[in-house]
């Protein structure tokens, strides 16, 4: 398991990453262009590497390498004469959470069986995978990578040939822990399959005559078709080109959506299981500021990720909004930055503040969550140092101060600067006059689910599964690192 450096980048890796998109689509026509337009349309969810598996109608064709999705798939020629002529595919963008960053680790992955051949997209994470790959290495399996997903696609492959696909897949599902929102292509078929728990989205939709299954709603507009709904926890829903069949539905233990989702994860187009992102994020705002109320002259957000909160705590407060920090769009990519150049001056290359926009204001300064503090201390004396009067932090979700083992690359607990410390001695560290976070009860009231129908567990501790003793040891050993 590895965890990603969070100083890699000092505005997004300093925020909590989901794992992976998944993308599948069977039609009657090829399916390449939508499943490259669809996995641009969800690099949000991942950019160290990107794949797509292509049934052809004989074998599944795989490509799959580090980067961008239009880096991996940058001629269309290239994408249709290199064997992606097929009629059902699926896709992969990665953030790895469990095992390296590397090819091997990178999704598709596929298997040839005695069913025929399997492929897997997965978003989420296995917790039980080592279990399952040492039971599986014991009747014979050989593994060829550290990846959660390879142990699960060994396992489903494992349980449909022995079984049949509807057996076999319910079989599977009752031994996999953890979350899971996976593409599985079976041959022909695409399966949308969604853990029990539903921590991940995954919804289904339709374009032209194509069905698809994606990691957000947002793909079915880019791509000029509609949602049809989101799969429900516990689903198993098979995909033809003529239709889509609920194959059953395991009881879900729990429901536990990912609160993150709508925080920050998602973009703001998207659906979530029926709650649309952005106005949920203009409520976080507003929620934020009947909370934490505060006299100022601004209100800024830190761009992109703070920037619906903002709003929203704009028009609850009658404080006026204001675009204060611009981000360089085009250094997205400048990972090796920060151990090359004084954090603050990276920070400063990727926001610089207008001076007219905030000198001698109070300035209340909205950002969607904070990990580790770094970003937020650096932006506020940048805005000292540009002329803010004062500068109040606002934060759009309550304090996270426990790990995720749920797809989200949050692994050790000294990542976290509100772990065991004071609203105060926070403030103190990053600089502000004033720091207030959502509650929790605000948060949940927001979103607008019921409590027991989220997870909450970066935030309380207490997770709705219980977490294998393996990966507690494993975090155990990283903290001591
Ligand atoms: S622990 Fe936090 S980030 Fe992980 S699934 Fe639960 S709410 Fe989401």
């Amino acid at each position: 398991m590895d965890s990603q450096p969070l100083d890699s980048d000092p505005i997004t890796g300093q925020k909590p990453s989901d794992h992976c998109a998944v993308i599948g689509v069977v039609g009657d026509t090829p399916v390449i262009d939508n499943i490259i337009l669809g996995l641009r349309t969800l690099q949000h969810r991942g950019q160290e590497s990107a794949g797509i598996a292509v049934y052809d109608g004989s074998i599944i064709k795989l490509k799959k390498g580090m980067g961008l999705v239009s880096e991996v798939f940058s001629h269309r020629e290239q994408n249709l004469s290199g064997n992606f002529y097929g009629n059902v595919g699926i896709g992969h963008t990665r953030y790895s959470t469990q095992g390296s960053k590397n090819l091997e680790n990178a999704g598709p992955f596929v298997v040839s069986s005695s069913t025929g051949y399997l492929a897997v997209s997965h978003n989420g994470e296995i917790t039980n995978a080592e279990t399952i790959r040492e039971e599986l290495k014991r009747k014979g399996s050989a593994f060829l990578t550290g990846s959660d997903t390879e142990a699960m696609l060994m396992e489903i492959a494992r349980d449909v040939g022995e079984l049949g696909i509807y057996p076999g897949l319910k079989i599977a599902m009752g031994k996999l822990r953890g979350s899971y929102s996976i593409a599985l292509m079976i041959n022909d078929t695409l399966y949308a399959i969604r853990d029990p728990n539903g921590f991940r989205p995954l919804v289904i939709g339709k374009v032209d005559n194509s069905y698809i299954v994606s990691s957000e709603s947002c793909v079915f507009d880019v791509l000029g078709g509609e949602m049809i709904r989101d799969v429900r926890p516990g689903e198993v829903i098979e995909m033809t080109p003529k239709r889509y069949t609920t194959l059953f539905q395991i009881r879900p233990r729990r429901i536990s959506h990912c609160m993150f989702e709508y925080v920050y994860f998602a973009r703001p187009d998207s659906i979530i299981d029926n709650i649309e992102v952005f106005s949920t994020r203009i409520k976080l705002g507003k929620t934020l500021a009947r909370e934490s109320p505060v006299s100022a002259d601004i209100v800024i957000p830190v761009p992109d990720s703070g920037r619906a909160q903002a709003l929203g705590f704009a028009e609850e407060s009658g404080i006026p909004y204001n675009e204060g920090l611009i981000k360089n769009r085009f250094s997205e990519r400048t990972f090796i930055m920060p151990t090359q150049m004084e954090r603050k001056t990276a920070v400063r290359l990727k926001l610089n503040p207008i001076r007219s926009v905030i000198e001698g204001k109070r300035v209340v300064l909205v950002d969607d969550s904070i990990v580790r503090g770094n970003t937020i201390k650096h932006i506020v004396s940048i805005l000292r140092s540009h002329g803010a009067r004062e500068v109040h932090v606002r934060v759009g979700s309550p304090p996270i101060i426990a790990p995720c083992y749920f797809g989200v690359d949050m692994k050790t607990k000294s990542e976290f600067i509100a772990r065991s410390r004071s609203n105060e001695s926070i403030r103190e560290e990053i600089g502000s006059d004033s720091l207030a976070y959502l509650s929790i009860d605000g948060l949940v009231s927001a979103i607008g689910m019921e409590k027991d129908n989220l997870c909450l567990g970066c935030l309380t501790g207490k997770y709705p599964e219980p977490i294998p003793g393996q990966i507690k040891i494993r975090q155990s050993e990283l903290e001591n690192y």
